[in-house]
């Protein structure tokens, strides 16, 4: 099959930007490093206007293709979105098995790469003849240890996480307390906690796991998960894999402007991601916060979740209704000159990248935790959903490249964590160091030789070893 046809992986992208990123940039990087091409294979319920943008600024070598529909019409209304990706991902295995006996036709297919809910399309790979199997896992190595413990601990913890009297201690990981665990695995009784179960299972018949994280900052799981353990996937942290080149949106220019007349590390930025907002009555100690910190701040504002929940823009990021009527009475007026408000969304990467940003109050997704670290910025914590908890524990209480802020969020509290970060006082300070480290640890490790670089090279070994052994 080899011939001259470069070498081609087929990469199945669950539903969210947060997960077509960074395969998008895994898939780069296998054309710039290894020159893989591939293919990136989407769902059609994210066939967004952002989505098709990003999709069409890739270079040639990452193509990509739309699965035909599936009809999810029958899940219940309040269905989380982990269940919908889940579904959708296993209703699509028959497309899928099609698409990839084709790809094996037309293309040198060498491996097919799943992310963390497509596992159930390790079948379509087994059934089109696929050899490698592969698992891309966009978030840590702490939530992968839980995701491979987690058929266990479903047998030996029959009670609620949430409920457990002692913070949950997993080989190499920062005790997690129960509520803080993973919120999918909040409530045992939604068909959510056991899609989960499955694809804990699932991730089993994967030959190796890529991870989208790096040894520096989790060395506790990174030291567990290197060592080879019959019956688990080899894992490999690759990362951080993080957006290198940015598409456009709205408010862009106005708000980079904007940053070019503050002084150096002189702004927080403030956001929460794809698709995360918050209650009106939070929206408003953050702004008051903000007021009372007395730094300058560039706040991506979103309509408060009230009525909806906190991932409600998850498939679309585009408020619905005007978010700045949310803000308290003359906030606008009385901030203006050191705070910027921008709409929906802003152009992330340069503002992390610019000298004028000297903190990221995030929501913890994990990839605005790893662009922030590749930037050098410190965090302020301010976890909503999903793994996001969890990635402030580990943030805050395992390597220290973040101060959480409380969990009653009164403005006080809001303007002293904020302070913190910015300052360089309190906890800031080592934060601030540990940070300047980590940044450092990243760059290195994607270098030619880098850990990361090198476990990337391995599992394209493996890819290149499968096809030698022979298809035909
Ligand atoms: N992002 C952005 N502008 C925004 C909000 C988000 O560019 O206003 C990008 C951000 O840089 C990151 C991704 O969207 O690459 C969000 O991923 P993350 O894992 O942090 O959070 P999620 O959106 O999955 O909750």
């Amino acid at each position: 099959a080899a011939g001259e046809l470069a070498p081609h992986v087929a990469m199945l992208v669950t539903p969210g930007m947060g997960h077509l990123i960074p395969l998008a940039e895994l898939a780069k990087r296998l054309a710039s490093r290894h020159g893989l091409t591939s293919t990136l294979l989407t769902f059609a319920s994210t066939a967004s206007a952002t989505q098709r943008a990003f999709l069409a600024s890739l270079p040639p070598a990452v193509a990509s293709r739309a699965l035909p529909p599936v009809d999810l019409s029958d899940l219940p209304a309040g269905s989380a979105i982990e269940t919908r990706m889940s579904e959708e991902c296993a209703r699509s295995v028959p497309a899928l098995t099609a698409v990839l006996a084709d790809l094996r036709r037309t293309t040198r297919l060498v491996a097919f790469v799943a992310d963390l809910f497509g596992a159930d399309a390790f079948d379509a790979a087994r059934a089109a003849g696929v050899r490698r199997r592969c698992l891309f896992f966009p978030t840590n190595l702490h939530v992968l240890t839980l995701m491979l413990h987690l058929p266990d601990l479903d047998v030996a913890q029959p009670g609620e996480f949430r409920d457990l009297p002692e913070p949950l201690r997993l080989p190499g990981c920062v005790p997690v307390p129960g509520p803080d665990v993973l919120m999918p695995l909040q409530d045992k009784s939604d068909p959510c906690y056991r899609w989960m179960v499955h694809h804990g299972a699932k991730y089993r018949d994967a030959d190796a796991v890529l991870v989208n994280s790096f040894d520096a900052v989790e060395p506790g799981p990174a030291a567990v998960l290197r060592r080879p353990e019959p019956g688990r996937p080899a894992v490999f942290p690759v990362g951080p894999l993080i957006q290198s080149v940015h598409s456009k949106g709205g408010g862009a220019a106005e708000c980079l402007e904007w940053l070019d007349r503050q002084p150096a590390r002189s702004v927080v930025f403030v956001s929460f991601g794809s698709g995360g907002a918050l209650p009106s009555e939070e929206m408003r100690e953050l702004a008051l916060g903000l007021e009372q910190s007395g730094q300058r701040f560039l706040w991506v504002v979103r309509s408060p979740s009230d009525g909806g929940a906190v991932n409600d823009n998850y498939y679309d990021a585009e408020s619905k209704r005007d978010p700045f009527a949310y803000l308290p009475d003359g906030f606008v007026d009385r901030t203006r000159g050191v705070g910027m408000l921008v709409p929906s969304w802003a152009p992330q990467i340069r503002v992390l990248a610019h000298a004028a940003t000297g903190g990221f109050l995030t929501h913890c997704g994990w990839n605005s935790v790893l662009e922030s670290l590749a930037h050098g910025v410190p965090m302020v914590a301010w976890p909503l959903y999903a793994e996001q908890r969890q990635n402030a524990v580990m943030l805050a209480e395992g390597v220290g490249a973040a101060v959480r802020v409380p969990e009653a969020k009164g403005r006080a509290k809001i303007a002293a964590a904020v302070r913190e970060v910015m300052e360089g006082v309190g906890r800031g300070a080592e934060v601030r160091r540990k940070v300047a480290e980590l940044q450092k640890a990243a760059a290195d490790g994607l270098r030619d030789g880098g850990n990361a670089a090198a476990a990337l090279a391995e599992v394209v070994g493996t890819w290149m070893r499968g096809e030698d052994q022979g298809d035909e």
